[in-house]
């Protein structure tokens, strides 16, 4: 009677303690999943705002390229501005030597000039008709300097306006492009603070994982397959690694699968990763209880959440090459108790 009532008090005892561990059992794991949503809430966040910095940088980059534009444009005009000068300072230097020359003949050697002309007129009515068309020729010749000066002295206020507004132009620039370095210190300091969240997320993931549900019995019998693509590319055992040439286990099955094909879950379970995994990419692990666990890696995107439960054969990610991946394929793992096992003793 008495051991009987002892045995009683002990039976009563444990199931007690078994209610008490899985109740801190489920709230650890709420704990964490909250901690991890909170997480990915703060990883949105920052990438939104990575996202709206990125456009920022690419409006920027367009408005100096703009600027550049235009001031490759003013450079050009000032060439040919400077081309114009150039020629126009010959043509008044050609006119002045004609001139000087005309000047000379006329006053020195007197054979060919206009002193020779009006000399040599024959009545007073030829010596006023010369003297009217000498007069002309020296007015045109001054006439045309002074066009030609006016020219050289509009061609250089036009370069000087030029050269100006090329100088507001490259203030304008230097202003842009400082606006743009702040931007990308902006964004290399979110990258940074998104690489840290990352890192939480993956060790508070793997803090879940630790906590799965080894109570659960699995009882989903044989598994299916978890892709469209049945090519194995590389099996379950040891193997050198294709990406770090190092001789090691490989812990799962490779299946080659072109990218963005759909990865279905081998078992109903529970999903308790969910997103970036280290070397796996994005990946998906689901608890089937009896302490089973599946993990698909490299996906291009996951579609479920942690904590979700999903059906087998149901849809829960994207196959894609993310991680430490030297192509589109599916990593498909089983573990057992956290021990690798081979995988294709669970299909038919
Ligand atoms: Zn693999």
């Amino acid at each position: 009677m008495k051991k009987k009532t002892l045995i009683s008090i002990l039976i009563f005892v444990l199931i007690a303690a078994m209610g008490t561990f899985s109740l801190s059992y489920a709230t650890s794991v709420s704990d964490k999943q909250d901690e991890l949503d909170s997480i990915n809430q703060q990883k949105d966040d920052v990438s939104s705002d990575m996202n709206a910095l990125t456009s920022s940088i690419k409006e920027q980059q367009a408005e100096i390229d703009k600027l550049q534009g235009t001031m490759d444009k003013k450079q050009a005009e000032i060439d040919e501005a400077e081309r114009d000068i150039e020629e126009t300072k010959r043509n008044i230097e050609e006119r002045q030597d004609g001139l000087d020359n005309r000047l000379r003949t006329m006053y020195k050697n007197g054979s060919v000039g206009f002193l020779d002309v009006l000399l040599g007129s024959n009545s007073i009515s030829e010596f006023i008709s010369n003297l009217e068309m000498i007069q002309r020729i020296y007015k045109n010749d001054q006439n045309t300097l002074t066009t030609l000066e006016e020219q050289h002295q509009e061609l250089e206020e036009k370069q000087t306006a030029l050269k100006n507004e090329k100088s507001e132009l490259s203030q304008q620039k230097a202003v842009a492009e400082e606006k743009q370095s702040a931007l990308q210190s902006d964004k290399k300091a979110l990258q940074a603070k998104l690489d840290e969240l990352n890192a939480e997320a993956d060790k508070v993931s793997s803090e879940i994982a630790g906590l799965q549900d080894h109570d659960k019995v699995y009882t989903g019998g044989k598994f299916i397959w978890p892709t469209t693509s049945s090519t194995i590319t590389s099996p379950f055992g040891f193997r050198i690694h294709p990406v770090t040439g190092v001789y090691t286990g490989h812990t799962g099955v490779d299946i080659g699968v072109g990218m963005g094909s759909p990865v279905y879950a081998a078992a109903s379970g529970r999903v308790i990763i969910a997103g970036p995994y280290g070397g796996y990419g994005n990946a998906v692990v689901i608890d089937h209880g009896s302490g089973i666990s599946t993990l698909y890696g490299h996906n291009s995107s996951v579609s479920v959440s942690v904590g979700q439960n999903v059906k087998q054969g149901q849809v829960i990610a994207s196959s894609g090459s993310t991680g430490i991946s030297t192509g589109p394929h599916l990593h498909f793992e089983v573990r057992v108790n956290g021990s690798y096992v081979d995988p294709m003793q669970y299909f038919n």
